[in-house]
């Protein structure tokens, strides 16, 4: 092989010289894997200084000449918008200096001169690496592109010189560069930050870069990768080596001319003048059809181990870059998910966006996904994960005129069987992911396959064979996207999301070159599956859709896609579960009640839209699939616990507002609050269940002996009390029951014994607990006579060894099972004598932690159904010090079944008991939302949960998740003080026949307890007021959410809505009504999407019927676990309000 070597097609054979008589040479054979091997030495290494690497450059300038530097350090943590940084001092600065700490942002003023003599060189660049990220701008403030310094594969430093500027011999340019790395400042690991990382400033040349010796370069990493990637002994493999190495024999950096002729010698394998068709290179004659469509991607976690700040950042160095790189390569289409981020530039780079938009509207760059952040799927709940999608959607439309119709969520750590009614419901079909491909124990059996939810709503699924979303685009990449197929047989086209991620970036230039040379060979060769570009992810679902009999013939995945990886996120921070838990339930019930307000408040009121918006907002952020999970670094939970702390002002703010238009002028009862009458204070359900509780009031020191004996039961110290509120009805005030406890009332006093040392036992009518020697020793229902507990077995605390094989915060190890240790209570004594509570305080001292739990018991069943249970409610204050230790409550119970019931969004789902497969044995650890559950026939035992969400069911051992204590990457995780509760309650009957989602919602739901300040009483308030809406028919019908319809004029005057969303909670069918309070004044009712969209189709028929003189009804018919939106058109924009404690009048 050599220079001479014939470039003749293999089409057009030249005339062959005649077969010589004589032949005296050594022969051609080779030795292939020394061939193999030399390639690695064409670039760099060892001869850097004689093969292609030294010819990549012409020219590298850095002197005074042709850089002047000047730099300006925001001071501390700022991070200075660039007017701001502007108007600064700047300093000189050179090559070599050294900028930090950690997080700190610098702003440098760049002036480049560019000689004459540079004008004949294709390209001029400037190449900044300060090593680490950088953004570049006009001097006017235009941001151009991002910078990633440093070594790494996502390494880019190259800023092209535009022609006018080298004309003009003068550009000058500000950059922005910021102290950490494409991963933050982890190192490249996993672990905590270091916060006094300092960046010396690495490059600020102006350099000529030899492109075709660039061109070179990567036709050989192409030629190199196909003899690396493809099956040995094929042609085309053969082939690329052969070519590879002849191009090796003909470069020589004394004859750069040698350059060309060696990338002619790559055209034996690309294909003759494959170059020259630049973009063209793609496209297809009839019949022609590429099996692999590559879409450029940039993963931007909105934050992990950096915060949200700096994620505003990366999200505009990174999608600036790809705005610039679609000029240069027309094929290029790039999607980008979470509107989140697409405000946040919109506000922090308003030019930036606007270039955005007119490539959005070109068609080029691609919002996907439909939602606000990618979110964690696991624990938000059934209603956040709506409002993901219905922020997401209603942003892209008002911005872009356009929704999304693929849902995206590549990353998420296991994805909830209620997704794909939440994805139908949001006007998406489609949805793309990879992460199972993470699973550690079970090989997920899938790559195209129809996703069916828990309700029987599909959606088809793309898990891409390339197993990542950060592909480089690599032959090896491409290859792949075939031979891991696992469902050939029914659908051959697989989707490449490339671009480097997770910290941002996205493509490189090169990956887009390697792109157009992979389907140069595929053009004449078939041994590689050909790539496409130029399409979106949507047309590339349209055809699976269209190439499947619109997914007949594909396979179908039923229920949740479980990951079998990162367990120890459900529990991981749990700051971050309250804060999420809490707010959601806040939430709620302000839209319920604001809803209400807004329809008696006339001029008075007005519906807080944007404050719920922007409260709404700040939950759907946290819920990000890295902070909710609990694996992010600290500085993101200190912002986290930031927003939630608004919420949770702005919400009470918003909830006491509605609440004196409802109930009147009106305080909210705080620990501090002095309560001297009862007869004022009222009790709001805001629940549409009928409840019936102990509360605890605060009393004022002069309370008169009358209104004490008004409460059942007093505090030791005599500042408490304690009294029943029956809620008759749902979503309604209540006010104190006074009378004394009589069998009348279906239960009895609660009673707490003691033996005065190591025996307690709390007692009701329904339950009795033991605690014995520190450990729970029985759990009996007393109506049936049953004790729960197995004989000598025990429940209690119990101690996990915690030390996950890699992924520390994320992941509980299957082993951590096998290193347990019981905690005992000690110093329990009786804080509470009954009748109305009695409970137990108990004190564990583990290691550096101590641990207090209160056990209580009320004397009312846990809900109003014939033959409730009470709870055992435990409350535990906590000083966690443990370092890899895991803390979980858990209870041996004598309930044998296969399967245990876990609640997820809107339903639940039942887990394996056992191990029979390794299917089974992978989920050890599960999530749950407000309840888990061990029934047989006859009878059941659930915990329920305010702010856990991971448990688990081991044979007939029920255990819930508490506390973790993972190092990295957040050294301090769930170091310090934390409060939570849980509860056990027993349930005659299997979980489908029993009162447990009823019970864990009300559990998980504050009755608001205010005083009437305006002189009502609390009864008469009681007896007059009602909720305008109710369910009746079909007790597993759940009212979940009531709110001002999105399209409303929360101003006089607009059309005015109410939105209602109702879900089926057990699995089955059911028949329910929706009874509407009629003066109303409900003018028509739909039935719409999850995003308010009423159908086209006729409005729900609004029932009148006899016996039903105050109320209207709306038949509405359910599948198991089916979620249903009405929107309520309301004639005129309000209520009458002449008497506004009664806008409805209750029946007799
Ligand atoms: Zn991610």
């Amino acid at each position: 092989m050599s220079c001479s070597h014939s470039h003749s097609r293999p089409t057009q054979p030249a005339a062959a010289p005649a077969y010589p008589e004589l032949n005296l040479s050594s022969g051609a054979k080779w030795i292939k894997n020394l061939t193999k091997d030399r390639l690695g030495q064409f670039n760099g290494g060892h001869f850097g200084d004689v093969n292609l690497g030294s010819a990549l450059f012409t020219r590298k300038e850095d002197g005074k000449d042709f850089v002047d530097l000047k730099v300006w350090s925001a001071p501390g943590l700022t991070k200075p918008s660039f007017e701001e940084a502007m108007k600064q001092d700047f300093k000189e600065a050179k090559k070599g200096d050294s900028f930090g700490p950690s997080w700190t942002n610098h702003w440098w003023k760049v002036t480049l001169t560019i000689p004459e003599s540079f004008a004949d060189y294709e390209r001029v660049q400037f190449e900044f690496d300060p090593g680490c990220e950088a953004m570049i701008f006009t001097t006017d403030g235009e941001p151009l592109q991002g910078i990633t310094g440093g070594y790494g594969g996502d390494r880019r430093v190259e800023y092209i010189i535009p022609e006018a500027a080298r004309k003009k011999g003068v550009h000058e340019l500000v950059i922005e560069s910021s102290c950490n790395g494409m991963f933050g400042m982890a190192g490249g690991g996993i672990g905590p930050p270091d916060p006094n990382r300092y960046f010396s400033l690495d490059m600020a040349d102006v350099v000529v870069p030899n492109q075709e010796a660039w061109r070179l370069l990567w036709d050989f990493q192409t030629l190199r990768e196909l003899v690396d990637t493809l099956p040995g002994n094929t042609p085309l493999q053969n082939k690329a080596l052969v070519t590879a190495n002849a191009i090796m024999n003909t470069f020589s950096h004394t004859d750069l001319s040698s350059i060309k002729r060696a990338r002619h010698l790559a055209e034996d394998v690309f294909g003759e003048g494959w170059e020259k068709l630049g973009a063209g290179i793609y496209d297809e004659k009839d019949g022609e059809r590429s099996l692999v469509w590559g879409i450029g991607h940039c993963h931007i976690d909105t934050a992990w181990l950096w915060p949200y700040s700096v994620t505003q950042q990366k999200t505009a160095r990174s999608w600036a870059t790809q705005l610039d790189l679609m000029e240069r390569y027309p094929e290029h289409r790039f999607a980008c998910s979470q509107a989140q981020q697409y405000k946040w530039l919109e506000a922090q780079y308003p030019t930036l966006f606007e270039r955005l938009t007119t490539q959005v509207l070109a068609g080029k760059f691609h919002p996907i996904g439909g939602s606000w952040v990618e979110n964690d799927s696991n624990m938000p709940s059934g209603e956040a994960l709506v409002r993901q999608f219905l922020f997401g959607q209603r942003y892209f439309e008002a911005k872009f005129g356009k929704r999304c119709e693929t849902a995206w969520l590549p990353d998420s750590f296991g994805l909830t069987g209620a997704l794909p009614q939440i994805i139908r419901g949001s006007g998406m079909k489609y949805f793309f992911t990879q992460k199972l491909s993470w699973n550690n124990i079970n090989n997920f059996p899938h790559s195209t396959f129809n996703w069916v939810g828990i309700d029987g709503t599909q959606v088809l699924c793309h898990m891409t064979p390339v197993d990542t979303y950060t592909a480089q685009a690599t032959v090896g990449d491409v290859n792949r996207a075939i031979t891991n197929h696992k469902n050939l047989e029914s659908s051959d086209t697989s989707l490449l999301v490339f671009g480097n991620g997770d910290g941002g970036g996205g493509p490189l230039p090169k990956m887009l070159e390697n792109l157009r040379r992979m389907r140069a060979v595929t053009n004449n060769n078939r041994e590689l599956p050909p790539v496409h570009m130029g399409r979106s992810v949507d047309e590339f679902f349209d055809y699976l859709s269209e190439s499947t009999n619109a997914g007949k013939t594909l396979p179908n995945w039923n229920g949740e896609l479980y990951l079998e990886f990162h367990r120890g996120t459900y529990t991981s921070h749990g700051s971050i579960k309250k804060g999420n838990r809490h707010s959601e339930i806040l939430l709620r019930d302000v839209e319920h009640v604001a809803t209400l307000a807004s329809l008696i408040g006339g001029k008075k009121y007005v519906y807080p839209k944007q404050s719920l918006n922007d409260c709404w907002e700040k939950v759907l952020l946290n819920q990000f699939h890295d902070v909710l999970p609990g694996s992010a670094i600290g500085m993101v939970y200190d912002d986290a616990e930031k927003l939630y702390k608004e919420v949770r002002k702005d919400g009470d703010k918003m909830l006491d507002d509605a609440l004196d238009v409802i109930l009147g002028d009106s305080q909210r009862v705080t620990p501090t609050t002095r309560i001297t009458s009862l007869d004022r204070v009222v009790a709001y359900n805001t629940t549409f269940f009928p409840r019936r509780e102990v509360v605890r009031l605060p009393l004022a020191a002069g309370i008169s002996s009358a209104a004490k004996a008004q409460v059942s039961q007093i505090s030791a110290d005599g500042k408490e009390g304690y009294a029943v509120v029956h809620c008759a009805g749902g979503a309604s005030p209540a006010a104190l029951s006074m009378t004394p406890i009589t069998e009348a009332w279906g239960f009895t006093p609660v009673s707490v014994y003691t033996n005065g040392s190591d025996h307690f036992v709390l007692r009701n009518s329904t339950v009795q607990l033991t605690i014995s020697k520190g450990r729970i020793t029985s759990l009996l229902d007393v109506h049936l006579k049953r004790e729960l507990i197995p004989s000598g077995e025990t429940g209690g605390l119990v101690i996990f060894e915690d030390r996950p094989n890699f992924w520390d915060a994320w992941d509980v190890e299957i082993h951590h099972l096998e290193k347990a240790t019981q905690l005992e209570f000690t110093n329990v004594s009786i804080v509470a004598q009954g009748p109305l509570r009695a409970s137990v305080r108990a004190e564990v001292v583990y290691g550096q932690s101590t641990i207090s739990v209160t056990i209580s018991l009320d004397a009312v069943p846990a809900t109003t159904k014939l033959d409730s249970r009470s709870m055992f409610r435990f409350d535990a204050w906590v000083d966690w010090h443990q370092r890899h230790e895991f803390l979980k409550f858990e209870l041996p119970l004598n309930i044998h079944s296969d399967t245990a019931t876990y609640e997820t969004q809107f339903g639940h789902l039942q887990r394996p008991t056992h191990k029979n497969t390794t299917w089974d044995m992978a989920k050890f650890e599960v999530c749950g939302h407000k309840y888990a559950d061990l029934s047989e026939y006859g009878y059941g035992v659930a915990f329920l949960s305010e702010s856990k969400y991971g448990f688990a069911c081991q044979g007939n051992i029920l255990r819930i998740s508490l506390l973790r204590a993972a190092t990295e990457p957040d050294a301090e995780q769930d170091q310090g003080e934390h409060t939570f509760s849980w509860a056990v309650m027993p349930h005659k009957g299997h979980f489908l026949e029993s009162d447990v989602p009823t019970a864990a919602y009300l559990f998980n739901s504050p009755l608001y307890m205010r005083i009437l300040t305006d002189g009502a009483s609390a009864r008469a308030l009681e007896t007059t007021t009602n909720s305008p809406f109710a369910v009746s028919g079909a007790p597993n019908v759940i009212l979940e959410t009531v709110k001002r319809g999105e399209d409303d004029a929360f101003k006089a005057g607009g059309p005015a809505t109410i939105v209602l969303r109702l879900y089926e909670a057990f699995g089955g069918h059911a028949n329910a009504q929706l009874r509407v309070a009629a003066g109303l004044g409900v003018e028509e009712a739909y039935e719409t999407n999850l995003l308010e969209d009423a159908s086209e189709d006729v409005p729900l028929a609004v029932v009148r019927s006899e016996g039903m003189a105050h109320q209207v009804g709306l038949d509405l018919s359910f599948r198991g676990f089916e979620v249903k939106t009405v929107k309520l058109v309301l004639r005129g924009k309000k209520m009458k309000t002449e008497k506004r404690e009664s806008w409805v009048t209750v029946d007799a």
